[in-house]
């Protein structure tokens, strides 16, 4: 009799779908928890044997400007034979979360002063260690603006922004025209590159604004020249917008001497692979601090987890930018208590691969 009612249990156990074998019965309080993984500070540092110049790329500060941070995020696939590359592929993790420009304002326009109780404090404390640290020779802002340059002036879209010719002894000017001869030999007539000076150090600018921004307190506080890349917003794919990055950090790169591994038609090939690339990245969950499950995100794809206390402890694959993300709930936050049968997104960066769905237990 027992060996039955044990091999039944079992049975129960296998044939049951993992919602129900994780159901607990009756909890006093109506509230679940939901734990989520911390948010990373994503950096990649890529060296080449030979000495040479070292480049911090700074991507993703306004989060819904995609072609900067899947160029960025590709960078960590590349190799180099002189020189160095430290990129922060996610400056603002939370606003590409939400794809928006700023979830807690303008991310770009906080270099001056922060306050310590803004949710950006923390993210923006550790790119400014980056900028400080010695061996950081120049530094690049990476942007998608609206519009075309070219074509009507106001526009932010296909430009190289500097905020003066010359500033201290870096020569911002020279390096932006041999990058823009460079991107427009690449680009049909309609997007051609521009270059616009934003004369920030000018009493009169009709620019203040960039005197809060990532470029100027680069230029001004860390003693570090530094350059802003805008592709447009309005290109008709994230790849093109991906591509036109890659052709100025090429240009850019040529111009101080690193030099790349792998060619100029390869690296534009392995973007390419890149972008199109999609997976399906393992998520662990742990279940009322019992249970630790590992699964692929297409086996959980719209399914039910019941738990009194939910963490999501990693998601992870090849690639990395993936983080769940509860539907109608505050982004900065990372434990909720949650009522009502709550959907969790799971997200890279600003794309939403799946979902499941928590309900209390
Ligand atoms: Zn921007």
């Amino acid at each position: 009799m027992e060996n039955i009612s044990r091999r039944d249990f079992i049975r129960k156990i296998i044939t049951l779908p993992f919602f129900l074998e994780v159901a607990y019965a009756k909890n006093s309080s109506s509230q679940g928890i939901i734990k989520l993984p911390k948010k990373k500070y994503y950096s990649y540092e890529i060296e080449g044997k030979k000495k040479g110049k070292h480049i911090l790329v700074v991507a993703g500060i306004h989060g819904n400007e995609e072609g900067s941070y899947y160029f960025a995020r590709f960078l960590k696939h590349i190799s180099l034979k002189r020189g160095k590359i430290t990129v922060i592929p996610r400056q603002n993790f939370v606003s590409i979360l939400a794809y928006v420009r700023g979830y807690n304002g303008d991310m770009n326009r906080k270099f001056p002063y922060v306050s310590p109780s803004d949710p950006d404090y923390r993210f923006l404390k550790y790119l400014k260690k980056y900028l400080h640290r010695k061996d950081i020779d120049l530094v690049l802002s990476l942007h998608d603006g609206y519009g075309f340059y070219k074509r009507n002036k106001r526009y932010w879209g296909e430009c190289i922004v500097i905020d003066e010719v010359k500033y201290k002894h870096f020569e911002l000017y020279k390096v932006a025209k041999f990058v823009e001869k460079f991107v427009n030999k690449f680009v049909p007539k309609y997007h051609k590159f521009g270059i616009k000076n934003t004369h920030t150090f000018w009493r009169n600018t009709p620019y203040k604004d960039m005197r809060k921004t990532l470029t100027y307190y680069s230029l001004v506080f860390a003693n570090r020249p530094a350059w802003c890349f805008e592709v447009s917003k309005n290109l008709k794919s994230s790849y093109q917008k991906a591509l036109y990055h890659f052709y100025m950090f090429y240009a850019f790169c040529k111009f101080f001497g690193i030099e790349f591994k792998e060619s100029f038609k390869n690296l534009k090939h392995l973007l390419y692979e890149n972008i199109k690339f999609k997976e399906d990245p393992e998520i662990i969950l742990k279940v009322d601090e019992k249970f630790t499950r590992k699964y692929k995100l297409s086996k959980l794809n719209r399914k039910i987890i019941y738990a009194k206390k939910l963490s999501i402890e990693n998601i992870y694959g090849e690639e990395d930018g993936y983080y769940p993300v509860l539907e109608k709930h505050n982004l900065n936050h990372e434990i909720f208590k949650i009522s009502k049968a709550t959907k969790i997104l799971i997200k890279r960066d600003n794309k939403t691969l799946g979902y499941f769905i928590f309900k209390k237990s």
